[in-house]
C-alpha cells in the first residue's frame, strides 16, 4: 500500500472513499484503460484494411475514367468514401491517445451518480457541493448543439480554445452503457482560473453542470467539467 499517497483529511469534507475502494476504482481504471485500449487498436485495424480497399476503388475508378467507362462524378464518390474511411482512423487513434482521461472522466462521472442516488436529500437541491464534485441542475432547456456559445464565451475570454475531451455520445460510452448523447467533457480543473470562469458563465446562462475534482488515484486524470445533465447508465 502507498501510505505516502493519501491526502491529510479535510475538516467537515465528505467522507473519503475507503481504501479498498481507491484501489478496486485504479485497478478498473487500469483494466478498463488497458481493455480500451485494446479494442480501439482491433478497430484501428479494421478501418485501416477499409482505407486500403478505398485506395483500391479510387485507383480502378481513376483507371475506367481514362477509358471513359465512367463518369467523373464517380471517381470524386470514391475519393469522399476514401477521405471518410481515413478520418475514421485519424478520430480512432485521437481517441487512444486520450483513453486514460476518457476512462477516468466516466469512472469520476459514474462515482458520482452513485453517491447521489443513494442519498435522496442530495438528489433534490439545484447546487450539489461534495468534496469531490459539484453538480449544478440548470433552468430551462440545454441542447449539446448551443456549445457554440460556451466555445464562443471561453474563447472570446482567454483568447484559446474551449479543450473539448469528449463531444456527445462516445465509443467508451456506449461500452460502459452511459447516455451521453446530450453533453460533452472539458479537460479543465473545475477550481482553476479558467475552470471558475466557465462554471461562472454556466451557471449565469442556467446550462447544468457537473464539476468532477478527484483524479483516479495514482494518475493526473479525472477532474473535468461536464457539461449537460449527468450521464446515466442505461
Ligand atoms: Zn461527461
Amino acid at each position: 500500500m502507498d501510505v505516502s499517497a493519501q491526502r491529510k483529511p479535510k475538516k467537515k469534507a465528505a467522507p473519503a472513499a475507503p481504501q479498498t475502494e481507491l484501489a478496486k476504482l485504479r485497478e478498473d481504471f487500469v483494466k478498463a484503460t488497458n481493455d480500451y485500449k485494446a479494442s480501439l487498436e482491433k478497430l484501428v485495424a479494421i478501418y485501416e484494411e477499409n482505407v486500403k480497399k478505398a485506395e483500391d476503388k479510387v485507383a480502378l475508378s481513376k483507371k475506367l475514367l481514362a477509358e471513359g467507362l465512367i463518369a467523373k462524378t464517380q471517381v470524386e464518390e470514391s475519393e469522399r468514401a476514401l477521405d471518410a474511411e481515413k478520418q475514421k482512423v485519424a478520430e480512432t487513434r485521437r481517441q487512444m491517445t486520450n483513453a486514460d482521461s476518457q476512462i477516468a472522466g466516466v469512472l469520476v462521472e459514474t462515482a458520482a451518480d452513485d453517491e447521489i442516488s443513494k442519498n435522496r436529500r442530495l438528489a433534490k437541491q439545484r447546487l450539489i457541493r461534495t468534496a469531490a464534485f459539484t453538480r449544478y441542475t440548470g433552468s430551462g432547456g440545454w441542447n449539446l448543439s448551443d456549445a457554440w456559445k460556451i466555445q464562443r464565451f471561453f474563447s472570446d475570454t482567454f483568447n484559446k480554445q474551449l479543450p473539448i475531451a469528449v463531444f456527445g455520445q462516445g465509443a467508451i460510452h456506449d461500452r460502459w452503457r452511459l447516455d451521453h448523447h446530450n453533453a460533452m467533457d472539458i479537460q479543465l480543473h473545475p477550481d482553476g482560473v479558467e475552470g471558475r470562469a466557465l462554471l461562472n458563465f454556466l451557471q449565469k446562462n442556467g446550462i447544468p453542470y457537473s464539476a468532477f475534482r478527484e483524479a483516479i488515484p495514482g494518475t493526473a486524470t479525472g477532474p473535468h467539467i461536464h457539461i449537460g445533465r449527468p450521464s446515466h447508465r442505461y
